[in-house]
């Protein structure tokens, strides 16, 4: 199969039978054997019934998940991942914001010239100037200089990927802004974007507010943290633990090694030699083990954290 088409979604039930036309009039066009995957992220409307009109329509290409309840769009991506069976898997957000017609050059730059992944890059958005055009730019900008890739819309929905690359990364919480990051961390290299084409929102509002950006921040610093330490707590923790304890042990020896000299000797102690100094310099040091300990904790933790996703399906057509 060529292309594997994963449309995460969270009640979008007007905007389905128009998303389905518009790509299976492209797919036509250019003769690709596709499947779509549509992942109902547990909706409340009645988008669940129209993908099953869609698939009574086109049996060999709708495929739906039903989620039980609302998961998020990462574990409804990492489901889709999971799935795929084209050689080619295009993300698209089902809002019709994104468009269709750019998955042949997507397409043709997975294929023919050889990128791993291919993140969209909405140049010319249409969504609220304040909400999201300024607090995307400065974020991107975040994102550009914590994880190295010079891309300008880390977290554009509508993203082509080599097969390969789906089955090696764990999309878990939140994580869906950073997917590029996420393939770089697996060890894919060549990662690229396209200038494609956004619409405004045809029907029903945004899923995600304002405090994306805050959750985006904090996600980027997990994700750059895990990275980098996630595999090895004890390489942080014991580090900074240790430094902690060594600069709490001699300020412990000083502060008292000063008190003592003046209490012997019945000269009068300078400040810093006041009882409070010295339990502060005693609380550092016992807070440099408690550090170290977390990081025995965090290489134990680190050692059984392979079920991160959990999502509960209700039913596959
Ligand atoms: N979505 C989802 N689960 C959620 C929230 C959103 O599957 O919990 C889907 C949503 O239906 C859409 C896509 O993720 O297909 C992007 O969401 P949205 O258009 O609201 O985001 P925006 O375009 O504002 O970034
Ligand atoms: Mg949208």
């Amino acid at each position: 199969m060529d292309i594997s088409i994963i449309v995460p979604l969270y009640n979008e039930e007007e905007s389905l039978p128009e998303l389905f036309d518009w790509i299976a009039k492209v797919m036509t066009k250019h003769n690709y054997s596709y499947e779509i995957i549509f992942i109902n992220d547990g909706s409340t409307d009645h988008s669940w019934k129209v993908i099953e009109q869609l698939q009574k329509k086109a049996p060999d290409v709708v495929k739906g998940i039903k989620f039980r309840r609302n998961y998020g769009k990462s574990p409804a991506l990492f489901c889709g991942f999971d799935m795929a069976q084209g050689d080619v898997v295009i993300t698209m957000d089902a809002d019709l914001q994104d468009s269709p017609e750019e998955i042949p050059e997507l397409y043709d730059m997975i294929v023919n010239q050889k990128y791993d992944l291919v993140s969209g890059w909405k140049k010319k958005r249409h969504d609220g100037t304040l909400t999201k055009n300024i607090p995307s730019k400065v974020y991107n900008a975040t994102a550009r200089k914590v994880t190295g890739l010079k891309l300008h819309d880390m977290n554009c929905g509508l993203k082509a990927y080599r097969n390969e690359v789906v089955k090696n990364i764990e999309v878990y919480g939140e994580m869906h802004r950073y997917i590029p990051y996420l393939a770089k961390v697996a060890g894919f290299k060549k990662i690229g974007e396209k200038v494609v084409s956004h619409q405004a929102r045809k029907f029903g509002t945004s899923k995600f507010g304002l405090n994306r950006f805050v959750n985006g921040y904090l996600d980027l610093f997990s994700l750059w943290f895990l990275a980098k330490f996630g595999k090895r707590p004890m390489h942080f923790f014991g580090f900074w633990g240790s430094v902690m304890f060594l600069l709490g042990f001699i300020a412990v020896l000083v502060v008292g090694g000063m008190k003592w000299y003046a209490l012997s000797t019945g000269t009068r102690s300078p400040l810093v030699t006041s009882t409070p100094y010295f339990y502060l310099a005693l609380t550092t040091m016992i807070l440099g083990t408690q550090m170290f300990l977390a990081g025995f904790l965090g290489e134990l933790v680190s050692r059984n954290s392979a079920e991160r996703n959990n999502y509960n399906i209700e039913k596959t057509i």
